[in-house]
């Protein structure tokens, strides 16, 4: 349990720190849009968009590691909430976050 704490706290730290280094970007794309033509106004404005994309995604990653820091710290991680069988260990190894037991998640998807 402590070790997938502990993973699950890099991995937070991991994003926020890449979160960061991503808002630097952003900003150096706007400065160049100025000094430039059209064509690289709108290839900024489609790095814009992944990085929004990205970021987008890195905050619903970010969500789901509170969400499992919280289940380690009211017991319940590791337990699915859907039919309340213990999830793999193999699938927690690969990735801590994973909310529901493999059945659940492909019963979800479909
Ligand atoms: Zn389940």
């Amino acid at each position: 349990m402590e070790s997938y704490k502990k993973q699950l706290l890099d991995l937070r730290d991991e994003l926020l720190a890449g979160q960061k280094a991503g808002q630097d970007r952003t900003k150096t794309v706007e400065l160049d849009q100025t000094s430039v033509g059209r064509l690289s106004r709108m290839e900024a404005i489609q790095a814009q968009a992944v990085a929004l994309e990205s970021r987008r995604r890195q905050q619903l990653k970010l969500q789901q590691i509170k969400a499992a820091l919280q289940r380690i710290e009211t017991g319940d991680f590791g337990i699915c909430p859907r039919c309340q069988e213990e999830i793999d260990s193999r699938r927690l190894d690969f990735d801590p976050t994973a909310p529901l037991c493999i059945a659940c998640a492909q019963a979800l998807e479909k």
